[in-house]
């Protein structure tokens, strides 16, 4: 592209954002999501098909609550999204599988001595796994500190005291760990006095997103609700669950490269996961996938889904890239009118072409969640007992509930996302 027409382009989207102002929908778009939990409904078998089928629209309506709740609190936004590759390279098998143990992997621990230096204790590359068993410290530094040549912590006891002192504190602004709780522990492992009083911890983890643990939690936490019969925490809990699902099939939201920043491909994530599936979907998406069955190994099951969706990550991008160069770019983008808005957005054809050399992935993306978030619900309710609802299954939202969701909503309306954002913008 010239300058000229660089600059041309540039000021006219200068005009269109100034003139008028269009938010790009987040995810799936707020389309995709409600597609997902909506068709999810009709993969259940009989027993809870009735229960789902009456609620819903309330299942569809929410289901871009959690895109909301980005507005709302920091803790949001690393649900929908696992950058697993900052982490490894495919099969990823350095990351482990579950929460607790990716914690204590990757928390720095760390103390102040008197000098006032900070000596790190444990976190990745301060320590190593050896035996399976015992924790190795191999940071030198620290080694030199503690005047020790080597220091050996048995792993079983240290992950005892991180879950029970350490973990709590994740939803606090500041991990503070009990430090004479701390120096107990260490002292009772390795016979070393620590000479300090400040102990104190960093997650250096979960800000790369931890999507796959998150739908585990949530597994657990509506087979709670189930086994509770509390009708408002199953319903908003199983709109919320068909969201992360939604989310954990999309390619780009298992990358650091999440909307191709990395590759000159930006607004590649809204074009996959908005743009391609609100032009073809009604046209041409099949929503049948069969009926919803058990989940033996959740564990096992969402970390597929995420891996099975890094390995298209490659397509995504690289069809992408070869069509940019291959079609003049004025048949890429194209001005279109939106509910009386013009937004600038990829041409139909193009988009057209994308899909068509994708052969079908987006589409099959799509299925794939409807048919695992019909498997979770299902296996949630099967894991509580299967409970008769037929008592419960009339639900009005109360006023503290549809409180919450207006305030989000506004929020979401005007305000900055906290945390990263994953879309089109
Ligand atoms: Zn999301």
């Amino acid at each position: 592209m010239n300058h000229f027409s660089k600059v041309s382009i540039f000021l006219l989207l200068v005009l269109i954002t100034c003139s008028s102002f269009v938010v790009l929908s987040p995810d799936w778009g707020f389309f995709g999501h409600r597609r997902i939990n909506r068709m999810a409904v009709f993969t259940l078998p009989q027993d809870i098909f009735g229960f789902y089928k009456k609620h819903i629209e309330f299942i569809t309506e929410h289901a871009v609550d959690p895109d909301k709740r980005r507005y709302a609190t920091k803790h949001e936004a690393v649900r929908h999204y696992i950058d697993i590759d900052h982490w490894g390279t495919f099969p990823f098998d350095n990351v482990p599988r579950d929460w607790t143990s990716a914690l204590v992997k990757y928390t720095e621990v760390s103390m102040v001595s008197p000098k006032g230096d900070t000596i790190q204790l444990f976190g990745d590359k301060a320590v190593e796994l050896i035996d399976d068993e015992f924790l190795n410290v191999t940071r030198k530094s620290t080694l030199r500190k503690l005047k020790k040549e080597s220091i050996q912590i048995d792993q079983k006891n240290y992950r005892t005291f991180f879950k029970d002192q350490i973990q709590p504190n994740f939803y606090e602004e500041d991990w503070l760990v009990d430090t004479e709780a701390f120096k107990a522990f260490y002292y009772d492992e390795t016979g070393v006095e620590l000479k300090t009083e400040t102990v104190f911890a960093k997650d250096h983890f979960s800000e790369y997103g931890i999507l796959p643990y998150n739908l585990i939690s949530m597994q657990n936490r509506l087979t709670k609700a189930f086994e509770d019969k509390n009708i408002k925490y199953i319903l908003s809990l199983s709109a919320d669950f068909g969201h992360y699902i939604g989310d954990a099939h999309v390619p780009l939201h298992t990358t650091e490269n999440y909307n191709g920043q990395l590759t000159d491909q930006v607004g590649i994530h809204a074009f996959w996961e908005s743009r391609v599936p609100e032009l073809f979907a009604d046209k041409n998406y099949d929503f049948f996938v069969g009926k919803a069955t058990y989940i033996s190994d959740p564990q096992e099951f969402y970390w597929d889904i995420v891996l099975k969706s890094h390995s298209y990550l490659d397509s995504v991008l690289l069809v992408e890239k070869s069509l940019s160069e291959t079609i003049a770019e004025d048949k890429q983008f194209c001005f279109e009118d939106r509910l009386g808005k013009t937004i600038y957005t990829q041409c139909e054809d193009y988009a057209k072409a994308y899909s068509d050399r994708l052969d079908g992935m987006v589409e099959d993306r799509m299925r794939a969640s409807v048919y695992a978030l019909g498997c979770a619900w299902y296996t949630a309710w099967i894991d509580a007992g299967k409970p008769d609802l037929s008592g419960i299954d009339k639900f009005k939202p109360d006023e503290a509930f549809q409180k919450q969701i207006k305030e989000e909503e506004a929020m979401f309306k005007k305000g900055e996302a906290k945390g990263r954002k994953h879309g089109g913008e």
